[in-house]
């Protein structure tokens, strides 16, 4: 039997794992592959999958092959591989660099976080564990293989597979997989998440240069559904930015912006640095704060050949972020709490972008009872996470098992979005050179991937179904 199986990121917007099984014989199991293999983030119901088995053994699944290097695609690849995952992840070039920071970065955090509970003895297990540790995820890494843009590599008779740009995050793909299944050829395209479409005025945030390939020919098509009732903003983030930073500083207060370490950091940085050149921004003081800051620069400076003209003419103009004046990048843990010892105007830049780990977390505990800072979100904070909570105007959050006020005035700016909005998800579609025989959406909350499949329905006439938590899907 060959089939598609939703084991994440189905009801959710986070854990996206989708096995292909491609099997000759009716009964038995045939070659397996994982389509991404990403944590589980926000509500604990969701979480707690993180530490059940796939319904599969580890050592059954051949290959993963990843789409790019957020941790809810990528974070539980160190769990397969201390379960006995023995195959390759195939990822880009710049996905395969970014997960050398990020997935070590993971598994510190989870190490961090058992300690925490086992300290305070707030986890049901004793001693809590680890999903897996830094070092784990070192390991893990040694798995990992480079694959070029329309490079086509062959899983195993009957099975090939190759990458088209997504343009959502640095190195972010789609993955063409071909299936031969009684002697047929069917092509199925996961999209991963799905960038800001070609038109740089409607997507002002936009990093990466090329927009989603266009022109796909699917039989089937699985594909990401987080804004499907959503429409960004299309105007220029940078006036609104360049208000609520001078505002805050006025008040002598600080800016406390949760942001994912690489990329949209990075990008963040850049604006701010124009804003202050240009003198829209007073120059205050800029940390970044993240283990990974320094070498997040360096693999955003490697890659710069993903970007924009507008993102590669900020890096001519400006050179590396490490060596501007006033701005700070704080790798090690005593340079990180030295910022909060810092009580004068400044902004600072940390990860994780939902607020859910890292040392965020200490700039939160810190500045949220004031009402002179500035809480800025520019990225998309999922259902069950303390970013969500926050931005949904929440009067108090718990951080560390402390019960902290929000009192700081709290903005988010949505151009940063990374994911295509439902008109750029239909514009993309309707470039496709034939209907998909059936399309799957995945990594999207309920509302979302219902009203997209509402849209496509209508606007394009095409079969949705919405994949289901452990579904599968008949490839055959
Ligand atoms: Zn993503």
């Amino acid at each position: 039997m060959s089939y598609i199986q939703f084991l994440g990121a189905a009801g959710t917007v986070t854990g996206s794992k989708h096995l292909v099984n491609v099997s000759g014989d009716p009964t038995g199991t045939g070659f397996q592959t994982l389509i991404d293999c990403g944590l589980f983030q926000g509500p604990k119901e969701w979480r707690e999958r993180n530490w059940r088995d796939l319904p599969i053994p580890a050592n059954g699944i051949e290959t993963v092959v990843l789409t790019h290097a957020h941790l809810d695609h990528c974070g539980w690849i160190p769990r397969l591989v201390k379960e006995g995952f023995k195959g390759r992840v195939y990822a880009t070039p710049a996905t395969v660099d970014l997960c050398g920071i990020i997935l070590p970065d993971s598994g510190y955090l989870q190490e961090e976080d058992a300690a925490f509970h086992n300290k305070q003895k707030s986890s049901k297990h004793e001693p809590a564990l680890p999903l897996y540790t830094s070092d784990e995820a070192k390991q893990a890494l040694e798995r990992f293989s480079p694959v070029n843009f329309g490079q086509t590599v062959k899983l195993c008779d009957g099975v090939n597979f190759r990458f088209v740009r997504a343009a959502h995050i640095l190195g972010s793909a789609m993955a063409e997989v071909n299936v031969q299944v009684n002697g047929k050829s069917k092509l199925v395209l996961f999209t991963g998440d799905i960038g800001r479409v070609r038109n740089n005025e409607t997507a002002p945030g936009k990093v990466v240069h090329s927009g989603p390939t266009e022109g796909e020919s699917p039989d089937i098509l699985v594909m990401e559904s987080t804004y499907g009732n959503r429409q960004h903003p299309h105007t220029d983030p940078r006036p609104q930015l360049a208000q609520l930073i001078s505002d805050t500083v006025k008040r002598g207060g600080s800016v406390v912006v949760p942001s994912f370490a690489v990329e949209r950091s990075q990008k963040f940085l850049f604006m701010l640095k124009q804003l202050m050149e240009d003198g829209k921004v007073p120059r205050v003081p800029v940390f970044a704060d993240s283990p990974m800051a320094i070498e997040a620069v360096s693999i955003f400076l490697k890659h710069s050949e993903e970007f924009s003209e507008e993102t590669k003419q900020m890096i001519a103009r400006f050179g590396s972020p490490l060596t501007w004046p006033g701005f700070t990048f704080a790798r090690t843990a005593q340079e990180s709490k030295k910022i909060n010892d810092s009580h004068y105007p400044c902004i600072i830049v940390s990860s994780n972008g939902m607020a859910m780990g890292g040392r965020i977390q200490h700039h939160l505990l810190q500045r949220l009872p004031d009402p002179k800072n500035l809480v800025l979100f520019i990225g998309f904070q999922a259902v069950g996470t303390r970013g969500r909570q926050i931005e949904d105007g929440e009067e108090q959050v718990k951080i560390f098992g402390q019960i902290v006020p929000v009192r700081a005035q709290v903005a988010s700016l949505n151009q940063f979005s990374d994911h295509a909005d439902t008109a750029e998800l239909l514009q993309w579609l309707r470039t496709f050179k034939k209907q998909p025989e059936i399309t799957y959406l995945v990594h999207g909350e309920p509302d979302s991937s219902q009203a997209l499949k509402d849209a496509i329905t209508k606007d394009l006439g095409w079969n949705v179904e919405i994949a289901k938590y452990m579904g599968q899907a008949q490839l055959a």
